[in-house]
């Protein structure tokens, strides 16, 4: 007889977005004095998408730019020349808060199609279906310098990636009071190797030390190399790839130990396909990562990177999810 089991799902971030033209009079009007934001529409539509499939942790499906300009313009030390970042100067903290305004728009949107929504929605409420949130997002200090091209100020990386933790820090904090549930950090160079981890390790801990919300770390990628690093980071949760990367279910077993407390993000939708997952396939994933954690509480998502996908397929995916949260596994 299987356990009980509490399962919650969530999303990594980029969802599909529809760019919008002004409809009414009164976005022509807002249009014309420059004031028309094309990208609430998207940000809303997303998050019709992720309240309709029931996902417990939303965001506000990133649809503004890249995940790397949407930092780097606002930023202080960076310059975006020809879609490239250039490190100009000292980095320090942007002068106004990056999404605070967006996770605004995608909790009003969520709290009106779903009551259970709250500001600082506890984990542990989310585990027993009382409450769901919204979480921030931010690109981490690591993937945010090696996409750049250092011009001028730093001799390393390494000064460049503690000062942009740093910055990232007022961010967080910024979600934070805004009413995150969680704050994800996105690392996927980690798994790279382009970096040395314990720098990485500094770097997000930077962050997670100053912010009293669950934090969860992704990573994405093969993880054979940086697993056993990445299970002593300082963060709650570790949100990983396993459908369209499956050794690392091999690489987790070779890795855990019972006297990790974090949580693992069980990535169980393959987001390089346009075909729909199987329902078995997926079950038969997050199962054979909860066999090797051993937890009463789970959280599932799609592997990262739905935005190429064409809505519908992603709508479909996020069914699959949700499917499997109601029947269990
Ligand atoms: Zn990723």
């Amino acid at each position: 007889m299987a356990k009980k089991m509490n399962i919650i799902s969530t999303i990594v971030g980029s969802f599909p977005t529809k760019s919008y033209k002004p409809q009414s009079f009164n976005e022509r009007l807002t249009y014309r004095l420059g004031l028309f934001d094309s990208y609430r529409q998207s940000i809303e539509h997303c998050v019709e998408s992720f309240v309709r499939n029931d996902v417990n942790i939303i965001c506000d499906g990133q649809v503004r730019e890249d995940m790397v300009k949407i930092f780097t313009d606002k930023i202080n030390g960076f310059r975006n020349i020809d879609n490239t970042s250039h490190i100009k100067g000292k980095i320090t903290p942007a002068a106004h808060p990056i999404s605070v305004k967006d996770l605004q728009i995608a909790f009003r949107k969520a709290k009106k199609l779903d009551s259970k929504f709250k500001l600082n929605a506890p984990l542990n409420e989310i585990y027993t279906n009382d409450a769901k949130g919204v979480k921030g997002i931010i690109t981490g200090p690591t993937t945010l310098i090696h996409s750049s091209i250092i011009d001028r100020f730093y001799n390393t990386k390494v000064n460049a990636i503690y000062d942009v933790a740093k910055a990232l820090t007022i961010e967080a904090r910024a979600l934070e009071k805004a009413g995150a549930c969680a704050i994800q950090i996105d690392e996927p160079f980690i798994s790279t190797g382009a970096e040395d981890i314990c720098v990485s390790k500094k770097a997000v801990e930077i962050i997670s030390s100053n912010i009293n919300i669950p934090v969860i770390l992704h990573v994405c990628g093969d993880l054979t190399d940086v697993l056993g690093d990445l299970l002593e980071f300082n963060v709650d949760i570790l949100d990983l790839e396993f459908a369209g990367m499956p050794d690392n279910i091999k690489t987790l077993k070779n890795e855990w130990d019972d006297v990790y407390d974090k949580q693992i993000g069980i990535g169980c939708i393959n987001t390089r396909s346009e075909d729909v997952d199987s329902e078995d396939v997926v079950r038969k994933t997050v199962k054979d990562v909860t066999n090797i954690i051993d937890k009463d509480e789970i959280i599932i998502d799609p592997d990262c990177g739905m935005r190429t996908l064409p809505l519908e397929v992603a709508d479909k995916k996020l069914k699959v999810i949700n499917k499997i949260k109601e029947e269990g596994i």
